[in-house]
């Protein structure tokens, strides 16, 4: 028997290869093998052979011995992502090399700063050749300790294909398949090489990838490597067999789809369509009128006023560290701890200002802060002696770029998040705050790019809208601005960073332009309609107090979605009837410990009493858990947060809790108010009952007056079953924010999917309508709390449907009230029934559509 070994090509300690942790060797998709955790930088020939291939990126090579064993080396994880930063070759492809010749040299601070791992994996790729392995572990040195003995019993099981007869072959079937353009960021390295070899072994046929006049094995990973097929090169695949047509229908799609490889677009190139038609982004827009610069809509809307170019200065940091990585790491975390707080706290302050959208965008964020690869990248240059600030800018910066070079629009965007995320944590790290200057009035803030909390924090006061050079419509920021009904441009043409401060311009952000130099009649046009606008929106609010009845006298309460008690005064100036709505989660963010029961009740009196005797006041019991995870209430991680554990859930799972707030509410009850208790996320009866009987209990222990009970709609289970609902609960509210969620099961915060999760699809007022149906059979009411609530061409299709109280977000009162004292009840009740048979949101949206402001 013939026996090869295998020096260590590097000194370090062994690992099995079944522990690496990348499924792409841990499962052996490479081949058979052993893992080397590195102490040294220079790799070398683990056996005599010739350089059969060096992948572009200098991290992995193969070599074959002279008993045809392929030895594939991968010198760590991912390193192909660093297109050969801190790699230098020794060999090219074709040299003869001898047992401890140097391969390549690495750069072991680069690499471990900028790749997951350092580990280096050695595997048999054609492990036909090897009747069976013996490997060694332990602490090797390189050159010296034999790491593996291959026992080679000449071929195992060759393919089929070879052992087919010439006439044979020429009766098989021979298919080609269309060209494809590979969509992997870094071509068909080790990983995607593995998984197209594993698929292609599947089959008899003999498979053969094709690069220009360059043929390889589909089945040999090496092969397929040595074919160095780039980003954006041209393949195709020829079988050869009589499962050829099988084949290359499952190659052909898996190549297309990045092979496993995650947020591949794939590019199929038909015959007919030029390549770099395909390939090349859409050409930038360019106005050929010089007082015209184009973009794209970001936030629609006019705005008339003066520019002023907004650049952010860079934080600069020391990269040497104080020489002791615990305490630099402590100093990262407790940076990300109090960027977490303010990351809680601005949710907060969104979720009670207007939609819940804009709240989710810093959730995201909040999540970015604990992204495991960061903190790894982190973590790594930190033991290398390197400043927490320095080690975290990088990981940064690396992963932002990583997500910027992608040829995919969505997760580029998301790496202006990342940054944001970042810059926040090095400003504590730094001792440097936020930096968004004071603006005059009537600004137009240009800028090559703004930051999620940038606009956050822009003082509405002063700023009328904003321009990038960066950016689209799909970015946080885009959703922000539009949330703020700010008008903005994104992608704009460069010459916008150039304008002197104070030049006049019309930002249109409706149709993604920026007019310069206006012409007098144009900036009076447009201003008269703003004029007429905000005089509209005085008179909405000189009347905020006074009821809104229909103009066939139906009458709807309009009230308040509040999350403290700022906001409850602000809401009952604006005219608001009540509050719809009290987002107790305020209460219990940005804490370490939950708050006290009369803590609590404190609170509620607080804001009961601003509402006075009358007005009802509607407290939700706390809705967290799932995505909304607090510090003191341990959940483990879920498939899936938001079918997990959530809203009531957590309450019943952890009844303590809940008990504390139902004896706030109740306590807080006392001094008089219309207070109601309301529960979310309600989906089944059995949980209604547990949670009321929780609070008939309190009002007994309490000897208070029972308060009404009701129930958050937002769950369909609880629309279908409105009717079962409405002989026990006092009322109903529809959050239609995870009503709309739940239905069409999108997720309400997906950038993507935004667009499609209306709220005025038909599937979602149908449940409305079911609701309603319930509760009217038992005399109850339904109010709706969701962000449609505070949408005028929703407004009318909800009263239509039978809803009685709408809770909309705070600055919304007076329009919404105003909005209702134009409608026709009975107008709206027929629309909203023509509305049920429609087929879109869109079409129900054109049952009232809105007025054309363009210019
Ligand atoms: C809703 O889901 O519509 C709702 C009002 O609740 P929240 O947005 O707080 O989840
Ligand atoms: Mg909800």
């Amino acid at each position: 028997m013939t026996v090869l070994s295998l020096k260590a090509p590097l000194s370090g300690f062994l690992m099995p290869i079944e522990q690496v942790p990348d499924p792409v060797f841990a499962e052996k998709m490479l081949g058979d093998g052993i893992a080397l955790d590195p102490l040294t930088s220079v790799l070398c020939a683990p056996c005599d052979g010739r350089v059969i291939q060096l992948h572009e990126a200098n991290h992995a090579l193969t070599i074959a011995s002279p008993e045809g064993v392929e030895i594939l080396m991968h010198i760590g994880l991912d390193t192909v992502m660093l297109r050969g930063q801190g790699f230098l070759p020794h060999v090219a492809v074709g040299d003869e090399v001898h047992t401890g010749d140097v391969l390549i040299e690495f750069d072991p601070d680069y690499v471990a700063t900028h790749a997951p791992s350092l580990l280096t994996m050695i595997v048999i790729s054609n492990g036909e050749k090897v009747a069976d392995f013996d490997k060694g572990r332990g602490e090797v040195k390189s050159g010296e300790t034999v790491i593996m003995t291959l026992n080679l019993n000449g071929r195992r099981a060759s393919s089929p294909a070879a052992a087919w007869t010439a006439e044979e072959l020429a009766q098989m079937p021979v298919i080609t398949s269309p060209m494809i353009i590979v969509p992997n960021e870094t071509g068909l390295h080790a990983r995607p090489a593995a998984v197209l070899a594993g698929l292609a072994r599947k089959f008899d046929a003999d498979i053969r990838l094709l690069r220009g006049d360059q043929s390889a094995n589909a089945k040999s990973v090496v092969a397929i490597m040595t074919l160095n097929v780039g980003y954006d090169d041209e393949v195709s695949l020829r079988a050869i067999g009589r499962d050829a047509q099988e084949a290359i229908n499952t190659l052909f799609p898996a190549i297309e789809n990045g092979l496993g490889e995650a947020g591949m677009t794939p590019i199929v190139a038909p015959a007919s369509v030029a390549r770099d038609q395909l390939s090349a982004p859409p050409p930038r827009k360019r106005s050929d009128d010089p007082n015209i610069l184009l973009g794209a809509t970001a936030s629609p809307g006019l705005a008339v006023g003066n520019v002023y170019q907004f650049r952010r200065r860079e934080i600069e940091v020391e990269a040497r560290g104080s020489g002791n990585p615990l305490a630099e790491r402590a100093r990262l975390d407790s940076a990300i701890a109090l960027s977490a707080l303010e990351l809680q706290a601005l949710q907060a302050r969104l979720h009670s200002e207007a939609d819940p959208a804009r709240a989710a965008i810093f959730a995201a964020h909040e999540e970015l802060l604990y992204d495991p690869d960061l903190l790894d990248m982190a973590q790594a240059a930190i033991n290398n002696r390197l400043s927490a600030a320095y080690a975290w800018q990088t990981a940064v910066n690396t992963q932002a770029g990583r997500l910027e070079e992608l040829d995919n629009e969505l997760l580029a965007m998301r790496a202006n998040d990342l940054r944001d995320v970042g810059r926040r944590v090095l400003g504590h790290l730094a001792g440097e705050q936020a930096d968004l200057p004071e603006v005059p009035p009537n600004t137009i803030l240009i800028a090559e790019d703004l930051a999620p909390s940038d606009v956050a924090n822009l003082d509405r006061s002063h700023v009328v809208g904003f321009a990038t050079t960066l950016g689209g419509a799909t970015s946080h920021v885009a959703i922000l601005a539009r949330s703020l009904d700010l008008p903005a441009v994104a992608g704009i043409e460069a010459g916008a960073l150039v304008l002197p401060k104070g030049t006049p311009v019309i930002l249109d952000g409706t149709r993604g332009r920026m007019r310069l130099n206006p012409r007098p009649e144009e900036i009076a046009y447009i201003v008269g309609m703003l004029r007429k606008r905000e005089q509209k929106r005085k008179a909405d609010l000189e009347t905020a107090a006074d009821p809104a009845i229909t103009v066939d006298e139906q009458r709807m309460e309009v009230v308040a979605n509040i999350s403290s008690q700022g906001d409850a005064e602000q809401a009952m100036i604006l005219g608001a009837e009540g509050v719809g709505l009290l987002r107790t989660e305020f209460l219990f963010m940005e804490r370490r410990t939950p708050p006290s029961e009369d803590e609590q009740a404190e609170a509620y009196a607080a804001i009961a009493g601003v509402l006075g005797r009358k007005k009802p006041l509607i407290i939700r019991t706390l809705d967290v858990g799932g995505d909304k995870p607090l510090p003191y209430l341990p959940i483990a991680a879920e498939n899936n947060p938001f079918l997990g554990e959530r809203g009531i859930r957590v309450g019943l799972d952890r009844p303590e809790l809940l008990r504390t707030q139902v004896r706030a509410i109740l306590r807080s009850s006392k001094a008089g108010g219309n207070i109601h208790i309301m529960f979310p996320m309600i989906a089944t009866l059995d949980e209604w009952r547990r949670a009321k009987a929780l609070v008939d209990e309190e009002v007994k222990n309490l000897k208070v007056k029972p308060v009404p009970v009701g129930i958050m709609v937002e769950v369909p289970s609880a629309a279908i079953m409105a009717e079962q609902f409405a002989r026990e609960a006092d009322f109903f509210s529809i959050g239609t924010n995870d009503l709309t969620q739940y239905t069409l099961a999108m997720d309400r915060s997906h950038p993507k999917l935004a667009p499609v999760v209306d709220g005025l699809n038909p599937a979602v007022l149908r449940l409305i309508a079911a609701t309603t149906a319930g509760a009217f059979e038992h005399g109850r009411w339904v109010g709706v709390c969701g962000g449609i609530a505070s949408d005028p061409q929703a407004v009318p299709i909800l009263m239509g449907l039978g809803v009685k109280e709408l809770s909309v977000s705070v600055p919304a009162i007076p329009t919404i009230k105003a909005l209702i004292r134009s409608l026709s009840y009975e107008e709206a009740v027929e629309k909203a029934k023509e509305a049920l048979s429609l087929e879109s949101a869109a079409e129900v949206r054109a049952l009232y559509p809105l007025e054309d402001y363009e210019l």
